[in-house]
């Protein structure tokens, strides 16, 4: 099996649209994910599995702490900043949940202390033992077969 036959399939299971935050000494650093799950309700842990080239990789493990913030469907510019899918520079503002960075504005900011990271071929699974969420009534991004989406009314 190659590699795109690997991804199309992949990218049929649709999911919302996340950027993982961190700060490592005084600098935030965002990334746009969907590899994000729940994962135990009691303690509330979730998981995030960041590529071993990606940036994000060593400055969580340097801080150990993130924030997961679920984008809303007027979010999709901000997915593409954080994706490097977009030239356009911006100067995002941050606010903060329990003193670690979360994004103004999404469905959900999740402030997370990591309890354990496993290494799992090309990426590194982050468990995320929870602090503090933070709700908003707002409808999410919805990604799907590579395209961003939105939920349609029924
Ligand atoms: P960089 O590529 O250096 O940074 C990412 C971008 O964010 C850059 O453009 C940078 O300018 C901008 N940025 C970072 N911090 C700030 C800041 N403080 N202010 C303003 N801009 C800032 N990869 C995974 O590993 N796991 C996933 O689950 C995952 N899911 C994805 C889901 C979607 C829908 C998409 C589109 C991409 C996904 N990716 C995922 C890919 C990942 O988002 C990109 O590879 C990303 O560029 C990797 O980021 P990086 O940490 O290497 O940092």
């Amino acid at each position: 099996m190659d590699d795109r036959q690997f991804r199309n399939a992949m990218g049929k299971f649709a999911t919302g649209v996340t950027v993982v935050l961190t700060e490592v000494a005084g600098d935030v650093h965002g990334m746009t994910a969907n590899a994000f799950m729940s994962v135990s309700l009691n303690p509330k842990l979730v998981v995030i599995s960041i590529a071993e080239k990606a940036q994000m990789l060593e400055k969580i493990k340097q801080s150990k702490s993130f924030s997961v913030n679920i984008l809303s469907s007027y979010q999709q510019e901000l997915s593409m900043i954080f994706a490097g899918q977009t030239k356009k520079q911006q100067e995002i503002v941050f606010d903060r949940l329990e003193g670690i960075p979360v994004l103004p504005g999404t469905v959900a900011q999740i402030t997370c202390e990591v309890s354990a990271e496993h290494v799992e071929g090309d990426h590194t699974l982050f468990i995320g033992r929870i602090i503090n969420i933070n709700l908003m009534e707002s409808d999410p991004l919805i990604y799907f077969s590579g395209k961003y989406r939105s939920l349609a009314e029924e």
